[in-house]
């Protein structure tokens, strides 16, 4: 009864013209069915309406020009460079690049045809400075790009270009196989979201994407492709939350004593507006039998810990215990020390249980965990993937979400272990990825920073400028401010950085800053040598903290209201701003100098810009996912989900949001999810995710 285009999963070797070595290289790509062949996507496409003839070209100019390789070679000069000179039997036309010229030597060859696309300029010819390309191959007779007006382009490699596996190579696979069968594929979306948003059917956007009738149409097939990708996606992850809220396995924390309003009382401060609504809704969701996975997002300085340890007390007056996870064991001690001052004057017992404690230390530690005498345990990830006994685990705190995603989270579960589970993030997660990577989870923000904040002044500087920054920074720790400075450590140069850090603490100590306080800090140092120093920083026995990024995130020292970022061209902005987080966090006037050395690439420029400007964590972010992309931030590529083939996460914002929300009422309704389990069964694009859904459990309700 159930209709599926089967050819969909025959393999590509079966295609004639396709032996084993072709296969080979088209498996690395990722194309090992027709199915992934007819998705394989054209990387642009060419208007024929903007192709030239080099003989009727004009300077200044976007165009494209379609012609043969002739000559190459480096060029010596001022700047050395590569040309490139193509013919298309009007003219000649040279092609210019200023770097990697040794790898542009190794990858053309003469004869062969390339789509050359960019600025036309004039120096005693025409001429294309870096221009977009792509290769022809040998020949240029014979296929659609002839008469089409629309070319389309297909990404390749050295390897498939070999093969003849070229945008004409792939031309003529995908062409025949979509004569035979683009017509008749079976539609994979439901009539009423194709008539709603008015999607071209499956058919006609898969002739479209591959060789549109006009740009109208392509843009249809584009967006109705998209729409259908990120449909999918959402419904598998409604799907995970759905399993998860009908789950009735969650603990339910009833009882809400005096120990809260105990602590609340004790505090110096009121909790602020955000604060108490996020509190709320934790408490909501810890009172419901539905295990909570609830994320808390909020800037440095919003006043995240507070709101954890208030949530633990829930969990401790119902008679659990309590976890809280840093990234860091010294983020961890940070947390311990917090919490221990909060906790034990309300006889509250909390331990701390990292690496580097002896083995007596260790083996009393974990009995107390066992045995539910240690209310609140605070450790890093390790926690968890040691397999630590507890008594009685009913909450798990993970602070700073970035590196502690959806896989990690599983590993608890896996366990047996079904707690509450609260995630504390810094990193504002763009909308985009909190719809996806994080879309199972239910979010509150701290929008709101306590009162009497000031915005840090941001300055970034060349290093010329470093001294007198030096010299404000020693009359500030003169006045009674502290100062943090730091230097990068990057793993690939891991030894000279260090080398860096140390040295310039020692030149610092004997030159600059001679007669105060210093200390340094670094990730070699043993757990007691760190532990020492950050006390001694905390209780204002060090004016001034050395320290490669181990303070990166939430080592909260109010008194400190000075940085210096040594090196900043070489930080990413979200470490950057989590980095600044560290000052700021009293009343008092902080300020941020971040100090680049050597030629700034455009990147780099870009960040200091934004952090010199904005002081807003998401604005901050949104910068960082733009200049990074969504695989490289956060990882996303770890995060469980298939690559997308056609939709972008950056870009699509408003496809997915309507994406989202179709597929949420849909997974809220049995009826539908019933009618849907076909088209599940049936997209290309829902692959990945169909072993993962149980429809059976979805569709009663
Ligand atoms: P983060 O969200 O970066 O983890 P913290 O929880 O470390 O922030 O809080 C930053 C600082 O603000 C701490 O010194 C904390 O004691 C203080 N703080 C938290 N909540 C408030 C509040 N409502 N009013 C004033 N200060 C607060
Ligand atoms: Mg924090």
């Amino acid at each position: 009864m159930m209709q599926t285009d089967y050819f969909l999963k025959t393999p590509v070797e079966q295609l004639r013209n396709i032996g084993p070595q072709k296969t080979k290289a088209l498996e690395k790509v990722g194309i090992k069915t027709l199915g992934d062949l007819l998705y394989y996507f054209p990387r642009r496409y060419l208007d024929r309406s903007t192709i030239f003839k080099i003989n009727q070209l004009r300077a200044d100019i976007e165009a494209t020009v379609i012609a043969q390789v002739v000559n190459m070679g480096v060029k010596k000069g001022r700047r050395n460079r590569f040309l490139l000179i193509v013919y298309d039997g009007t003219a000649y036309m040279s092609c210019v690049w200023f770097s990697r010229l040794s790898y542009w030597q190794r990858i053309f060859h003469k004869g062969e045809w390339l789509a050359l696309s960019g600025k036309i300029g004039y120096f005693g010819g025409w001429q294309m400075v870096h221009p977009e390309f792509d290769r022809l191959g040998q020949a240029t007779g014979g296929d659609t790009f002839h008469t089409s007006k629309i070319i389309p382009l297909y990404p390749s490699n050295e390897q498939l270009n070999k093969l003849g596996l070229d945008s004409r190579g792939f031309r003529r696979l995908i062409g025949p196989l979509l004569k035979q069968k683009g017509d008749s594929l079976l539609e994979t979306m439901p009539g009423s979201l194709l008539n709603q948003y008015k999607l071209m059917p499956l058919a006609e956007s898969m002739n479209n994407i591959h060789f549109p009738e006009s740009f109208t149409r392509l843009h249809h097939a584009r967006r109705r492709l998209k729409f259908e990708e990120l449909f999918f996606m959402q419904l598998y992850i409604a799907s995970y939350k759905k399993h998860r809220q009908q789950s009735n396995a969650g603990i339910v924390f009833r009882k809400v004593g005096d120990l809260i309003r105990i602590l609340v009382e004790s505090l110096p401060f009121e909790l602020t507006r955000a604060q108490k609504t996020v509190l709320h809704e934790i408490h909501e969701d810890m009172k419901n039998h539905k295990p909570m996975n609830r994320l808390i997002q909020g800037d440095v300085g919003s006043g995240k810990t507070i709101v954890a340890v208030i949530s633990m007390l829930i969990a401790v007056e119902n008679g659990y215990q309590a976890a809280m996870m840093a990234p860091t064991e010294i983020l961890a001690e940070q947390h311990y020390f917090t919490l221990k001052k909060l906790l034990d004057r309300i006889d509250i017992h909390t331990v701390l249980l990292i690496g580097g404690q002896n083995q007596q230390t260790r083996n009393s530690l974990l009995a107390g965990i066992e045995s539910g005498e240690a209310h609140i345990v605070v450790g890093t990830h390790a926690l968890i993937q040691e397999g630590v006994a507890f008594h009685k685990l009913g909450l798990v705190i993970v602070d700073e979400q970035h590196r502690f995603g959806v896989l990690q989270r599983a590993v608890l579960r896996q366990k047996g272990l079904n707690p509450d589970v609260l995630v504390m993030t810094a990193t504002p997660i763009p909308r985009t990825l909190s719809m996806t990577i994080y879309g199972d989870l239910d979010v509150s923000v701290l929008d709101e920073m306590p009162a009497g904040r000031k915005p840090i002044k941001t300055r970034w500087i060349r290093e010329e400028q470093r001294v007198k920054v030096y010299r404000f920074l020693r009359d500030q720790v003169k006045s009674g401010a502290q100062a943090y400075i730091v230097f990068p450590l990057v793993e690939e140069t891991e030894k000279s950085d260090l080398k860096a850090a140390t040295d310039s603490f020692t030149a610092m100590q004997n030159t600059f800053f001679e007669g105060f306080r210093l200390g340094l800090l670094h990730g070699r140092m043993k757990s007691e040598e760190k532990e020492a120093v950050m006390g001694a920083f905390k209780q204002g026995d060090l004016d001034i903290l050395v320290s490669t990024t181990v303070i990166e995130v939430g080592v909260d020292v109010p008194n400190a209201t000075l940085m210096v970022v040594e090196h900043a061209e070489r930080f990413g902005l979200t470490q950057m701003h989590q980095l600044r987080g560290r000052v700021g966090r009293g009343s008092k006037q902080s300020y941020c100098y971040l100090v680049a050395y050597g030629t700034l690439t455009e990147e780099a420029e870009k960040r200091l810009q934004t952090m010199a400007r904005s002081n807003d964590g998401f604005k901050i972010a949104q910068v960082d996912l733009e200049i990074r992309g969504p695989g490289e931030f956060f990882g996303v590529r770890q995060s469980g989900f298939a690559e997308l083939k056609i939709a972008d996460l950056i870009k699509d914002v408003q496809v997915l949001k309507v994406a989202r929300e179709e597929a949420f009422t849909i997974i809220g309704d049995p009826q539908q999810c019933h009618r849907l389990k076909v088209l599940f069964q049936r997209s290309y694009f829902a692959r990945f995710y169909r072993d993962k859904i149980d429809f059976d459990l979805l569709t009663q309700g």
